[in-house]
């Protein structure tokens, strides 16, 4: 009975709440539908993980409130990761936020560095939550296209120079999510500069940080020289690590960004679960032996969805991370139209690349998040349509 905010009413539609419901309305007729629509890992956390959550959850200590801003803990194990995996040193005292999940930071840092009107750059395609946290915060949106021709990478010289003296923020995410593509140290170093230059603060978005095929590993924003001056990193255990249940993550770089980042969440929680800390300290601590098998399956399934689609002579390209394929759309559909097809004909889910921007149109993002068996079903489904041969 109670009138919603005008806030509320500024924020963008949940894309994802429609595909979530069209794919149970043909569940819901008894068709057994390979869902590749949305990410969600599939295959369990870890056991050594699992155990140290269940040891520390034993804790009388972590049942009562903990720091507010997280567990030295986690943040000297994230300082220790990025060490070890990328040879960058930072402060666990003042260069780490733990964050709940890497959403919840995507979502803060507007609201931490824009005023009204301010205006933030965003890839389009891409995730849509950027979208989110910079209407919360009131923001202006000015999308940078992400084109296969510049291996979806932004080129900066197609922003006026309006948007870029306007600019506070830009937010950046390889392996991208939709498209599957990896960032270069040469294009990254192009960003340091244009940050400096423009005194512009990059948000480098690492979600999935760790998972990169044919033995490339990704870069991290932090590896460039004079990365910290400009920006942060958003590293979350969701993805690397198989748990996006738990809800764990850290933003880490720049010293005046943790900062602000801590003092919203001052006034939003109080840290996360501390035995859940304790568990993501251990995944970032131990072997990684775990990872590296991860990447192996998601390497594989790729090999098996994208040779097998090619077989049926559609014309797709493998993804260098992530766990995401971008595959473009055949003439004579929109994407919208292209996945509402394959759902109801095949009973194979996709994303619209639509739902990512208006330059993810004329692609369908598909999940690598089942079974090779599964994926080889969806490449069969999807020949009996005929619509490739
Ligand atoms: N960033 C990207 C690009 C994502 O795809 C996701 C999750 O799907 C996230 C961030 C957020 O992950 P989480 O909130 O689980 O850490």
């Amino acid at each position: 009975q109670f009138k919603k905010s005008d806030l509320l009413h500024t924020l963008p539609t949940q894309f994802f709440a429609s595909l979530v419901s069209k794919v149970a309305a043909i569940a819901a007729q008894g068709h057994d539908v390979i869902n590749l629509g949305q990410g969600n890992p599939d295959l369990p956390t870890p056991d050594h993980i699992v155990k140290k959550l269940q040891t520390a959850a034993e804790n009388p200590i972590n049942h009562r409130y903990s720091p507010f801003r997280g567990i030295s803990d986690l943040k000297e194990a994230a300082c220790e990761y990025y060490k070890r995996e990328f040879g960058v040193e930072l402060d666990p005292n003042k260069e780490v936020a733990i964050l709940f999940g890497g959403k919840a930071g995507l979502v803060e840092i507007p609201q931490c560095l824009l005023n009204p009107g301010d205006t933030v750059l965003v890839p389009d395609p891409g995730y849509p939550d950027y979208l989110s946290g910079v209407a919360l915060a009131k923001g202006k949106i000015e999308r940078m296209p992400l084109k296969e021709e510049n291996d979806f990478l932004p080129d900066y010289r197609d922003l006026s120079r309006n948007a870029l003296e306007q600019a506070k923020l830009l937010f950046l995410n390889y392996p991208n999510n939709p498209t599957g593509a990896i960032a270069t140290k040469e294009f990254f170093e192009e960003t340091v500069e244009l940050a400096k230059k423009e005194s512009i603060c990059v948000v480098h978005d690492f979600a999935y940080g760790g998972i990169g095929f044919d033995g490339e590993k990704s870069v991290s924003f932090l590896q460039i020289d004079g990365a910290k001056e400009v920006g942060i990193e958003i590293y979350t255990l969701s993805k690397t690590y198989n748990m996006a249940g738990w809800r764990v993550g850290f933003a880490i770089g720049n010293e005046s960004v943790i900062e602000a980042i801590e003092l919203l969440q001052d006034h939003l929680y109080v840290s996360l679960f501390p035995a859940v800390q304790e568990a993501a300290a251990e995944a970032l601590l131990a072997s990684q032996e775990s990872v590296e098998k991860l990447v192996k399956t998601y390497e594989s399934r790729r090999n098996v969805f994208i040779e097998g689609l090619q077989s049926i002579g559609w014309d797709v390209k493998a993804p260098a991370g992530s766990f995401f394929a971008w595959l473009k759309v055949p003439k004579g559909y929109t994407s919208e139209e292209f996945s509402d097809y394959l759902l109801n004909h095949a009973h194979v889910a996709v994303a619209a690349g639509i739902g990512f921007g208006e330059f993810g149109e004329g692609y369908v993002r598909a999940g690598l998040l089942t079974t090779e068996e599964r994926l080889l079903e969806a490449v069969r489904r999807i020949e009996s349509l005929q619509m490739f041969s």
